[in-house]
């Protein structure tokens, strides 16, 4: 028995705000996801609107592929992609959106052997929430209902027969008109990954599911001499010596940013903030700080946790951490949570030990 798949990458991504479907998601994008998903069938048939030809035509399958064009309703689109199929028609049709891309295999699969079985096999879940009319009586049994997914398997010549009598009554899913036209249909269960990305809400919940979390180190040493300040987290230190630098020498900031930087990949802050150029001529390492917090916005990563562990023999550290900790969540933009702060002397030894200089090291993770 064959299958095909119809997958529908139609749709203007206006609730989005940009092409959810072509943008790039975890390395890949929706339409990608999907197609790998639907490499099960025999034949894959996709209904795509011009924008989202290249990425269709961008993945490797290992199944024949056709595309037709994607039509101004959903129903349209199927009905053009069941049109595409030139009479081969499959025993089994399986119809995804596009736009539910983490849909499982194990839901896919079930949905088709219900059709194989039944007729039809609708990925869907039971309801959760309470369910009401708008006009406030009383709620409706939620143990009757269910919400439909995609697949919507069904057989070939039902689920045609079913849009070509439907003409231009719109429906919202093929299993509407399976029902009106062909007769009840058979759920099989969705899962929750299923969720069609529609709101920016659910495209925040699908990158939660792909992003690869990245990590980046940071080491960073400074001289102590005299007549200098003490600045460490952007907090002044009562000390008798300073960290000479070209900027305030806030070598746990300093640390701390190139960990950052790592992370996301920009390099390290003597790139960003050269200490030739006079701009950064004993300006607060915080306001450099600020400024890579931008550059990782701009990149769209997330700070997820920073450790910076400061190495000093003196002077005693831990009664500034609380404000340093405070301020560097308040530059990333993070809760206090999400920063750590230690500090360790060298029992004496090596020029920390010595108190030549003050050095910190720092691990920072993104998302
Ligand atoms: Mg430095």
């Amino acid at each position: 028995m064959s299958v095909i798949g119809i997958l529908l990458c139609g749709g203007s991504s206006q609730r989005m705000g940009f092409n959810k479907l072509t943008a790039p998601l975890g390395g890949r994008t929706a339409i990608e996801y999907s197609m790998r998903l639907m490499a099960c069938c025999d034949r894959l048939i996709i209904a795509v609107t011009d924008d989202a030809r290249a990425a269709v035509e961008r993945v490797p399958l290992g199944i024949p592929v056709t595309l037709c064009d994607g039509g101004a309703t959903r129903g349209q689109s199927v009905l053009n992609a069941l049109r595409a199929s030139h009479g081969q028609w499959g025993d089994v049709v399986a119809i995804h959106d596009a736009a539910r891309c983490f849909q499982t295999a194990e839901a896919f699969d079930t949905a088709v052997q219900s059709a194989r079985k039944n007729g039809s096999g609708v990925a869907s879940l039971p309801m959760t929430d309470s369910v009401f009319q708008r006009d406030g009586s009383a709620p409706l049994d939620r143990a009757s209902l269910v919400c439909t997914q995609t697949p919507q398997a069904f057989r070939f010549e039902e689920i045609l027969s079913a849009y070509e009598q439907a003409g231009d009554q719109i429906a919202t899913d093929d299993a509407a008109l399976y029902a009106r036209f062909i007769g009840p249909v058979t759920f099989t269960p969705g899962d929750p990954r299923g969720r069609k990305l529609t709101t920016p809400a659910d495209w925040a919940w699908a990158r939660s599911l792909v992003a690869l979390p990245r990590t980046g180190t940071g080491f960073d040493t400074h001289v102590l001499g005299k007549g200098r300040k003490l600045i460490l987290g952007g907090v002044e230190i009562p000390f008798e010596k300073g960290l000479i630098a070209h900027s305030d020498g806030d070598v746990l900031l300093h640390a701390l940013m190139d960990a950052l930087l790592g992370a996301a990949s920009l390099g390290d802050i003597g790139h960003l903030f050269p200490d030739k150029d006079p701009r950064y001529e004993n300006i607060s390492s915080r306001v450099l700080l600020r400024e890579v917090a931008r550059c990782l916005r701009e990149k769209g990563l997330t700070v997820t946790h920073v450790d910076v562990t400061v190495i000093a023999q003196r002077p005693k550290l831990a009664p500034f951490f609380p404000q340093a900790r405070q301020n560097i969540a308040d530059d990333l933009n993070i809760p206090l949570d999400r920063v750590s702060l230690k500090a360790t002397t060298t029992e004496g030894m090596n020029d920390e030990g010595r108190g030549l200089c003050i050095s910190a090291q720092a691990i920072a993770n993104l998302i």
